[in-house]
């Protein structure tokens, strides 16, 4: 038969142009990559071996040309099955070893057809020095149309579980196959299958391991799904590895300051200086941050002594940028799984900016429990809200002219049937880091309006009752509407619930709260500025923000009791006074703290000394008891 070959010549050239791009380019060396290196080096040898069967065939020796074709056939019919591990590595399906074996009868059937072809005759023979197709040839044919059908099931059975675009790339394979595999049956002499084979390869770099799709494109490190894939192949290796997170700290602001061009200059910096510092493998894994995964064949110590060696100054001739950079470094054996590891870091992360210095954290055992703790602490508010398990304590605010109850302000409490009472300054921060606290502030503030329409707060004498309102509830686009619909709900008067605002939140976004303060100061909402003292204590805020009331942190307390600054903060109050603006202060636990606050003009207090937070039956009885002990006393007097 004379065959054309000119196909073969492309898809040979094609096949050595894609793995030489698969080769160069980076890559996660996981599974896939390693199936399809196997799949792109078989494809490769088979174009050639077929290009040497039409060459050699007559020409040499009769025993050479059966090791030859014997080769080739093997290869050629290697590949169905392979594709179809790749494809079931792909989607992410794994077989059990029986399944395995079974699936492997029909090519272990083919093999032994052909290896055994000398004797039989059944795939192919030589005569003369010339090659002829055995009666069982066509079975070789079937074997392959097999496995292309079975991927075909394996996508079609796995398809929501797998992206649009790694579906139809492997339908445009399995098609390509079974065209090919149509025409070179019905017309050998077109040597077409290697074509399909070639081009197939071509379009899977392209779509599923081409280096764009594992890389950032501004620093050409990894991205963060590749450095997923990365730490799931460490794992199911078993091998142990460090993980650097590294966080540059600032960076919207050194955008601002320099421009986009000194940002993108920092980050493919600190990319590089990562790359050759650590050696390992870089990802940047969120707009500021980067993961470095380092085998585990250098010590802690020395991983230290690199990081240090990264300076953190990157510049130009205009400009030298100065960053801080928070670190935090694990070791992949204290772990069970690559989600702890990654839920590992961001936590760290945010232990490190709350402790305020930039310096390398290890996450040890200590850290780890306080993860854990964490996770079970976000999994004890989940519960909470799906079961109505948020309490609401009140306490008392007590008015320093007359020494009665004002006002009382609303606090959340949380128990855990498991874990116990849970105190909000734990879990507050953990409903704020993971986006449940909106809830929690909507739950809340449900409880405090059911309690205003029960109960009339200013026949026994409190003017209002004050709610926390968190960052991210501020920050909600509806948030005046869905408060006003509340309130309309509740059929309560508006001024009886008031809104304690901390001072971080008018820092992050003034512009968004003025516009929401604006809006529902007109509706009839009162604002106390929260925790002053404690945060950036900035005047722009008070002077921009209509805040009626400002809350002093019992931290200010503390400092003014133990130095001599109360001055400050005494005069601080007059000027606040000055511009209408009431104070509370927060944290009163002693006669001579409440003194204190008198001398420094606080018109309102709070704090253990009157009252802890108190269940709203005894809340209301502690308000009773109050309002008749105050009237005995006037009617004494009188
Ligand atoms: P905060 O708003 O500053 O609330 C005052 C905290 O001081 C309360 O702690 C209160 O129990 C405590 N406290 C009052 N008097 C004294 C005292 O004399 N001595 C001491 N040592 N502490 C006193 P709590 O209830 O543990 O709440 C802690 C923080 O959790 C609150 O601080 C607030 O920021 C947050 N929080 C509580 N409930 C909510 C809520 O429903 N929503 C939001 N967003 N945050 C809440
Ligand atoms: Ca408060
Ligand atoms: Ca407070």
């Amino acid at each position: 038969m004379h065959y054309i070959i000119d196909y073969n010549i492309c898809a040979l050239l094609i096949t050595i142009i894609t793995m030489l791009f698969f080769w160069v380019n980076p890559k996660l060396k996981d599974r896939q990559d390693q199936f399809y290196e196997v799949i792109g080096c078989f494809v490769l040898i088979e174009s050639a071996l077929n290009i040497v069967t039409v060459f050699t065939d007559g020409h040499v020796p009769e025993q050479v040309m059966i090791i030859i074709h014997m080769a080739y056939l093997f290869f050629v019919h290697t590949l169905p099955i392979l594709m179809f591990a790749y494809t079931s590595e792909l989607v992410g399906k794994h077989y059990h070893h029986f399944l395995r074996l079974l699936i492997g009868i029909p090519y272990a059937a083919g093999m032994l057809m052909l290896f055994t072809t000398t004797y039989t005759h059944w795939i192919f023979y030589v005569v003369d020095g010339t090659y002829y197709h055995g009666t069982g040839f066509t079975f070789l044919y079937i074997e392959a149309s097999f496995y292309v059908i079975l991927v075909f099931f394996i996508v079609g059975g796995a398809s929501q579980f797998i992206s649009r675009y790694k579906k139809c790339t492997i339908l445009f394979f399995i098609g390509l196959q079974i065209v090919a595999i149509c025409i070179q049956y019905i017309y050998p002499q077109y040597l077409v299958v290697d074509l399909a084979g070639a081009l197939s390869l071509m379009s899977m770099y392209i779509a599923l391991h081409s280096a764009g799709s594992i890389t950032d494109s501004l620093t050409q490190a990894y991205n963060a799904s590749a450095l997923n894939s990365l730490i799931r192949t460490y794992y199911s290796r078993q091998k142990n590895f460090y993980l650097l997170g590294y966080k540059i700290c600032g960076l919207n602001r050194i955008s601002e300051v320099y421009g986009d061009a000194y940002r993108n200059g920092l980050l493919c910096y600190v990319a590089d200086a990562l790359k050759e510092e650590l050696g390992g493998k870089v990802a940047r894994i969120a707009e500021d941050e980067f993961g470095v995964l380092i085998e585990a064949k250098i010590t802690e110590k020395e991983i230290k002594k690199h990081i240090n060696q990264i300076p953190c100054l990157w510049g130009s001739d205009d400009y030298e940028v100065i960053y801080d950079a928070a670190k935090a470094l694990l070791r992949s054996s204290d772990f069970l799984t690559p989600t702890e590891i990654i839920g590992m870091i961001n936590f760290a992360f945010h232990k490190v900016k709350k402790m305020g210095k930039e310096e390398l954290i290890v996450i040890d055992k200590q850290l780890k429990a306080q993860y854990f703790r964490w996770n079970q602490v976000h999994e004890a508010i989940v519960d909470a809200l799906a079961k109505n398990g948020i309490t609401v304590y009140f306490q008392p605010i007590v008015s320093m002219e007359t020494g009665e109850i004002f006002a009382a302000e609303a606090l959340c409490r949380l128990t855990d049937p498991v874990l116990g009472s849970i105190s909000p300054a734990e879990f507050i921060p953990v409903a704020e880091q993971s986006g449940l606290i909106s809830q929690i502030d909507n739950r809340v503030r449900n409880i405090v309006w059911d309690f205003l329409r029960s109960y009339d707060i200013r026949k026994a004498g409190i003017d209002h009752i004050s709610v926390n309102l968190s960052v991210a509830e501020c920050s909600q686009p509806f948030i005046v509407h869905t408060i006003e619909d509340e309130a309309e709900l509740a059929n309560v008067e508006r001024g009886t619930l008031h809104f304690e605002i901390t001072e971080t939140v008018a820092i992050t976004s003034p512009a968004i709260l003025a516009e929401q303060m604006r809006q529902m100061q007109l509706e009839g909402f009162c604002f106390h500025l929260d925790d002053y003292g404690t945060g950036y204590s900035g005047v722009t805020n008070l002077i921009s923000l209509t805040f009626r009331v400002v809350n002093l942190d019992k931290y200010i307390l503390e400092l003014a009791e133990h130095t001599e600054k109360g001055k400050i903060i005494k005069s601080m109050i007059s000027s606040f006074h000055e511009c209408q603006i009431k104070v509370v202060c927060e944290g009163i636990e002693t006669p001579t703290q409440e003194e204190m606050m008198r001398l420094w003009g606080v018109d309102y207090l709070q704090g253990y000394l009157y009252s802890k937070p108190l269940p709203c039956d005894k809340f209301v009885q502690f308000a009773k008891i109050q309002r008749r002990t105050q009237h005995t006393h006037a009617s004494i007097i009188a």
